[in-house]
């Protein structure tokens, strides 16, 4: 039968890394391409999902059978706190159009993505699939977090009364090649990746804001495409699941930083700003579902994966998103 799977925000972090695994996996492998698959990255300019005749548009001209829903408003905190009816208007709004139009086309499957924002901001931790209703989220990006916790509203209740298979993955902390490096508002190792850069570039200070010592799971994009393409073959089950690397691998600012100084080739000092805030110290999410069910999967080291993104960044430094 004949598959094709849309890929919604197919142009961002996450769908840049989809479109690699699945050009550079063996046709026919376990994360290859099928033969009988077409597979659909779209932007923003194929139609703006935040209006439904757009969306349906859409899907009436790639026929999805299968959606890996991806777009989304994304930013770092400074923009999450400033523009937080956006971040939930804008997400409720691409979420229900994608939600609608996967059920009113007949898309046999959807995944869409959540983020470990979704949790409560007091909760015990390790994060495990179970607890994502149990408290409100952090107050910095509530409007976020509230849009993406709806998803999994949704999908219970388009199960409940239509029988949709639609599910939704939550991954930890993202990076890799074609990440968003703006200065003032990407995520932290895409800010301190450009930041080293510009430090060797220009000869000035690296100052890491921060004591360097909160911990943080990192997963690399291409891991993360892979576990999607095992979702859409495999995960059948409209509860969420969390796509991370485990708890044991948790990885310390001042750790990101001393690859990222490596892999840049940078030579002069740098230094912690300790006047700066930390964030939590560290917000674990267990991995303990996903083993469980994909039965072995092996997550590309730290610090190969960090060097194939700055890589990556330096060679791309003038079309990057900086
Ligand atoms: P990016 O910001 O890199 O890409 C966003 C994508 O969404 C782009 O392809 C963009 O299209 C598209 N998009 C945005 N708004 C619209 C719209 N109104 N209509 C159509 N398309 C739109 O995001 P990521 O790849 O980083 O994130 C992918 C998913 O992963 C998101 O759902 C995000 O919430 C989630 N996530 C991300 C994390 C991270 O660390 N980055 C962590 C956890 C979850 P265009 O290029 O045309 O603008």
């Amino acid at each position: 039968m004949a598959t094709v799977i849309l890929v919604t925000g197919g142009t961002g972090l996450v769908g840049k890394a989809l479109e690699h695994v699945i050009n550079t996996e063996p046709v026919g492998s376990r994360f290859g391409k099928l033969p009988n698959e077409t597979w659909i990255f779209a932007s923003s300019a194929d139609g703006d999902l935040r209006d439904p005749a757009q969306t349906l548009k859409m899907y009436e001209k790639y026929k999805p059978t299968h959606v890996i829903h991806l777009a989304a408003l994304v930013g770092g905190l400074f923009k999450n706190m400033k523009y937080k009816l956006t971040f939930l208007r804008d997400n409720i709004l691409i979420n229900d159009n994608v939600l609608h139009a996967s059920h009113t086309q007949k898309t046999t499957k959807l995944i869409s993505c959540l983020s470990t924002c979704v949790f409560p901001d007091k909760v015990e931790y390790p994060l495990d699939e179970n607890k994502i209703h149990s408290g409100p989220p952090h107050e910095s990006n509530f409007g976020y977090a509230h849009a993406k916790r709806m998803v999994d509203v949704q999908n219970h209740a388009y199960k409940e009364e239509f029988g949709c298979n639609f599910t939704s993955a939550i991954p930890t902390n993202i990076f890799g090649p074609y990440d968003n490096y703006d200065l003032e508002d990407a995520h932290v190792i895409p800010a301190l990746v450009h930041k080293c850069y510009l430090a060797k570039k220009n000869g000035t200070p690296f100052i890491v804001s921060g004591t360097g010592k909160p911990l943080r799971q990192f997963i690399f994009s291409w891991d993360l495409a892979k576990l999607f393409i095992w979702m859409l073959r495999e995960y059948d089950d409209v509860e969420p699941i969390i796509l991370s690397v485990g708890e044991d691998e948790e990885v310390s600012i001042k750790q990101v930083t001393d690859a990222i100084v490596k892999a840049v080739g940078f030579e002069g000092d740098y230094s912690f700003d300790t006047t700066r805030a930390d964030g939590q110290f560290r917000k674990p999410a267990s991995n303990k579902k996903l083993l469980d069910r994909i039965g072995g999967f092996q997550f590309t080291p730290f610090e190969e994966a960090l060097d194939i993104s700055v890589k990556w960044f330096i060679d791309n430094y003038d079309t990057a998103r900086t």
